[in-house]
């Protein structure tokens, strides 16, 4: 269903390799479990919890990048759910600041080349109101669970 390959946007990314139906799910993040003072920050990382996060995989669940105009977002039990119909040859992507609620995190600029682009990958809590509406149904659980009153 996917592979991991070179990407335009970014290093490596995952590709689909055959059509992947809405609400497929298309990979579960997996790895270590870390503290928050376990993570290096250079290394691969997915907050999945408050003071909890994923270290690397090395599978494809690693290489998937950020877009700010999405086919998949995250759904239960660390999967992640094709939002739309995916064609052959289309880059998986899903929005970083679906997972990402760090205090003081600056942000990294966004090369997903989306028309509606924000520019930076920022955390939940510095998004627009709108934008924390449209992305609340694709939140990381402990997300959801923490700002119930976005919906
Ligand atoms: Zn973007």
């Amino acid at each position: 269903m996917i592979e991991v390959r070179e990407s335009p946007q970014h290093g490596r990314g995952v590709f689909a390799v055959t059509p992947i139906p809405r609400g497929t799910v298309v990979l579960e993040f997996h790895g270590p479990h870390l503290a928050a003072h376990e993570v290096a920050p250079d290394s691969y990382h997915l907050q999945i919890d408050e003071f909890e996060y994923l270290g690397a995989s090395h599978e494809a669940d690693d290489y998937v990048n950020h877009s700010c105009d999405p086919n998949c977002g995250i759904g239960e039990n660390l999967r992640l759910l094709a939002l739309r119909d995916i064609v052959a040859g289309e880059e998986i992507s899903w929005d970083y600041s679906t997972a990402i609620d760090e205090a003081g995190f600056q942000g990294f600029p966004c090369r997903c080349g989306a028309r509606t682009c924000r520019g930076l990958v920022r955390s939940f809590r510095d998004l627009t109101d709108t934008d924390r509406r449209r992305l609340w149904p694709f939140l990381m659980p402990y997300l959801r669970r923490k700002y119930p009153g976005v919906r």
